[in-house]
């Protein structure tokens, strides 16, 4: 790895474990798991409760949406917000949400407990280093026309100012393909491990776009090293304002859960 990335370098550290509550990402499996969007506070809570019953370790939901139609549903913002603290007190599951703006970073971290900065920021430079000066960790999505060293080098951009709690998360990349809403590149996860002390996670719910294709694709991401993975679940998908044909259902994501757990179980033995 080039000087550039010197930071992040696997020469500089042997592994970053980052501590949220008692999960240590780095060292423990873990699967975030909850809706693409908030959209009211039932479906919020419901689903959390839901996600925490099947094992997840924490939960998931946008407040800002970055949608490609200014038509399209934009998130709660603050009202979202307050909805994702009422799911935590409730379940105690840590936060996961995304951040668009570098102008929101501050206070929406009064209500993150992991900040993600999504594929389409990823190089959004005044946000990550926004970010970057917060001691909240950071999700940081793979562009979805980055290389990885690109992809690199926005971690670099968060470590360099001081905040060294950075988790990267392979999402799948724009090909020709269009069978599947994203190509997941898999091959990120051991890449990332050789180059970084920094842990991975996979989103297969944006990698593919497809339910049927998410639990096949999280097992191979289990293969392959992952240290865990991002998984969009809903109440109801049917309604769902954003992303509905990626969206697990609880029962679907209990069935998905038994089968990701086991397999987290077995790779500890490799
Ligand atoms: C998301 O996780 O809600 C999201 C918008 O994902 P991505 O940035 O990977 O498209
Ligand atoms: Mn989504």
């Amino acid at each position: 790895m080039s000087k550039d990335l010197r930071l992040i370098s696997k020469e500089k550290e042997k592994k970053t474990i980052i501590k949220i509550a008692d999960l240590k990402i780095g060292e423990d499996f873990i699967v975030i798991a909850g809706p693409c969007a908030v959209e009211n506070e039932r479906q919020t809570i419901e689903t959390a409760i839901a996600v925490k019953e099947a094992g997840a370790n924490m939960l998931r939901g946008g407040a800002f949406k970055p949608r490609t139609s200014p038509y399209a549903f934009q998130g709660l913002g603050l009202k979202g917000l307050k909805i994702l603290e009422k799911a935590k007190q409730e379940t105690g599951l840590p936060i996961v949400t995304e951040v668009i703006d570098s102008r929101d970073v501050s206070w929406i971290s009064e209500y993150a407990d992991v900040l993600q900065i999504g594929a389409r920021n990823m190089q959004n430079f005044s946000l990550l280093k926004e970010v970057g000066k917060t001691d909240k960790p950071v999700l940081l999505k793979r562009g979805m026309y980055s290389t990885l060293k690109e992809w690199l080098s926005c971690a670099e951009y968060i470590l360099s100012e001081g905040n060294p709690n950075v988790i990267l998360c392979e999402r799948g990349i724009r090909t020709f393909e269009t069978y599947t809403r994203n190509t997941l590149d898999l091959s990120m996860v051991p890449a990332v491990k050789e180059c970084t002390h920094l842990p991975v996670l996979v989103d297969p719910s944006h990698g593919t776009g497809k339910k049927s294709l998410i639990g096949p694709m999280s097992l191979a991401a289990i293969a392959a090293g992952s240290d865990g993975l991002i998984v969009e679940v809903h109440n109801n998908p049917e309604v769902a304002l954003s992303d509905k044909e990626q969206q697990f259902n609880p029962a679907e994501f209990k069935a998905y859960m038994e089968k990701v757990l086991k397999l987290s179980e077995i790779m500890k033995q490799l």
